[in-house]
């Protein structure tokens, strides 16, 4: 991964993960190491690399758009992860995502619903060396039955509401994270699957692009 950096983007990624990540509160020590490591200006298109580590989400073409560097570390570390896990992420856009995940625990399960942005990540995360990283082209929201049942699920994109299928490939002491809300702002949901029943916290107003298929919205 080393081939990608160069002074100043390790210079720029110090600094992103000092001012925006451990300066507002995030302190899973696996999180902040994954965060330091993954070169996120690969992940980024050429003419908006030079903003690659600034504090905001950024296109990633077909509409969709790379989230925050602090959401990307909020929603990780929300995940409580182990490296035993085995993490489903419903949304898989640029990668990088997939890279903090695939950082931390031992096996990634990853979907994305536009083939140009599933044909680049693939070929990204592969040059990047990922080899505990399995990726597919379908509608996320009826998750990865074959794969399952998860640790962790994280969903990258806003839905109008928790999908069954997810729900039902959790593992019991599985969390989720999800966005959960109308079109245009959600609350992101941190939801625990117990014996007893199902944990739901929220933690905080969020805006992401939408979750689009059968247990999402219709376009
Ligand atoms: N985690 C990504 C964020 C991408 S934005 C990153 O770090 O870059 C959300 C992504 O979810 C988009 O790429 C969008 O195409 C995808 N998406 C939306 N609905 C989906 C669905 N039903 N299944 C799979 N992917 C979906």
């Amino acid at each position: 991964m080393m081939i990608h950096d160069t002074e100043r983007t390790l210079q720029l990624r110090e600094e992103m993960v000092a001012q925006q990540i451990e300066a507002r509160g995030i302190t899973d020590r696996r999180v902040l190491r994954a965060m330091r490591v993954v070169p996120r200006h690969v992940f980024v298109d050429e003419s908006h690399r030079h903003e690659a580590y600034s504090d905001y989400p950024l296109p990633i073409g077909e509409g969709q758009t790379i989230s925050q560097p602090f959401i990307v570390a909020e929603m990780t570390q929300a995940l409580a992860l182990d490296p035993e896990d085995k993490v489903l992420e419903i949304g898989t856009g640029s990668g990088y995502q997939t890279a903090v995940l695939a950082e931390i625990v031992q096996s990634v399960c990853t979907v994305e619903r536009i083939e140009s942005l599933y044909l680049r990540a693939t070929q990204l995360l592969q040059s990047l060396g990922y080899r505990n990283i399995l990726m597919r082209l379908s509608d996320g929201t009826l998750g990865w039955a074959e794969q399952g049942p998860f640790d962790a699920i994280l969903v990258t994109a806003g839905a109008p509401h928790v999908p069954r299928s997810l729900l039902q490939q959790l593992k019991e002491g599985g969390r989720m994270v999800i966005p959960v809300g109308d079109r245009f702002s959600q609350e992101l949901l941190k939801i625990v699957k117990t014996e007893r029943g199902i944990h739901q916290t929220g933690l905080g107003g969020c805006r992401f692009v939408k979750l689009v298929g059968e247990h999402g919205w219709n376009r």
